[in-house]
């Protein structure tokens, strides 16, 4: 029993602590050419095994691809063809602005270090950050900048777990994760909110995990619009930490409320195509435009006709599936509550819980329900006491 569970417990956690985590930029573009400037700090340039060059603030490097090779230009001048570069940062405060030349990307800023190459007829980058610098850029992207010190603890957790719970989806293309929303967005280094490092700080080392001590899916949308979802309206199966609850810190807020109208007969034949919906039975009409959800369901009229509220988001854009459906001559109305799939936390209600004096501990556990905090690093010294025994 004991070797069963110890087996169990192996299984459940990442075997080892990322200090820093490679991320893959521009992974959703076919890049052919860079624009390199350091803004602080130095950096060093690696050519193959071949060439090192010190780079200076302001220096201008130009990496563009040129049949399998990478052709590198300081200041418009040829420095050499290469099938790696290297940039190494001269010291632990040094950034650089990047810039896609082809095709054209506004710039952006990353910290640390990169490592670029050649991959299926692309430049392929990759940066080379410290954990602590990548979270602060991905709670700045995806939470905004100007929040409450216990949110942006709350967004550090739910960032961190994530990355170390996905540590392996991009190992095949040679990093960790991309800078998408595919992953996480990381969109830039931090930059305003130096809140936002204190928090991530302050957080250190700290998951979610369930209570089987795995790190847990950090699922979170915009507004609930007062109540959470089961996950299995959106997804396929429920998800026990992610229990559907009601949720009234959210509901003053600007985006807790909305309305759309779209023609009635743009609803009505995409009913009838996709789903074979009989429009002209009086009780079924009665059943469209009376729609009303006093709590989330997971389909529209009801669940025999088989029409998933999650269909008619994605086909009308609609903010969520919590909405309700009137009648108004010949348009349909959508009075909807919410944005975003409603699972786990919702970042407008966390926000408002954090203004109102609470805790990230708190919060994380209003919204995940069952789970725990720890410190990823007792969950490794754990498992490794567990290794050393079974050695
Ligand atoms: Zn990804
Ligand atoms: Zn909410």
């Amino acid at each position: 029993m004991r070797v069963i569970l110890v087996i169990i417990f192996l299984v459940s956690v990442t075997p080892y602590y990322a200090q820093s985590i490679r991320i893959g930029l521009y992974d959703n573009y076919s890049t052919k050419s860079f624009l390199f400037i350091p803004k602080k700090g130095g950096y060093t340039l690696f050519g193959d095994s071949l060439v090192s060059i010190h780079l200076n603030v302001g220096n201008n490097v130009q990496c563009k691809l040129e049949g399998d090779s990478i052709s590198v230009r300081i200041d418009k001048k040829f420095a050499g063809s290469f099938n790696r570069v290297l940039f190494q940062q001269d010291s632990l405060d040094s950034y650089v602005e990047l810039k896609s030349l082809n095709p054209s990307i506004k710039a952006h800023e990353f910290r640390d270090n990169f490592e670029m190459s050649v991959s299926k007829g692309k430049l392929s980058l990759v940066n080379d950050v410290s954990l602590a610098n990548y979270l602060a850029g991905v709670i700045e992207s995806e939470g905004g900048s100007g929040r409450h010190l216990e949110y942006y603890k709350v967004q550090a957790l739910i960032s961190r777990t994530y990355a170390l719970k996905n540590l392996r989806r991009h190992e095949s293309e040679g990093f960790n994760l991309c800078d998408a929303v595919h992953c996480q967005a990381y969109h830039n280094m931090r930059k305003y909110s130096i809140t936002i490092d204190q928090a991530v700080e302050e957080t250190k080392s700290e998951v979610f995990v369930d209570s089987n001590y795995n790190l847990i899916g950090t699922y979170f949308h915009a507004n609930c619009g007062g109540q959470t979802s089961d996950a299995s309206y959106v997804w396929k199966n429920s998800i026990k930490y992610c229990e559907p609850h009601i949720d009234t810190f959210c509901i003053d807020t600007k985006q807790a409320k909305w309305n759309v109208s779209i023609p009635r007969s743009e609803w009505e034949r995409y009913l009838l195509h996709k789903f074979g919906l009989d429009i002209n039975n009086e009780y079924i009409m009665d059943q469209m435009y009376s729609f009303k959800q006093k709590n989330r369901l997971a389909f529209y009229i009801h669940p025999s006709f088989g029409i998933p509220l999650r269909d008619l988001r994605q086909k009308f854009r609609l903010k969520s599936t919590f909405f309700d459906v009137s009648l108004n001559n010949n348009m349909v109305v959508i009075d909807g509550r919410g944005f975003g799939h409603g699972v786990g936390l919702c970042q407008e209600g966390a926000m408002s819980m954090a203004e109102m004096g609470h805790n990230y501990r708190q919060i994380g556990l209003f919204y995940f329900s069952g789970i725990r905090i720890m410190d990823y690093n007792k969950l490794l010294f754990f498992s490794e006491k567990v290794y050393d025994e079974l050695d």
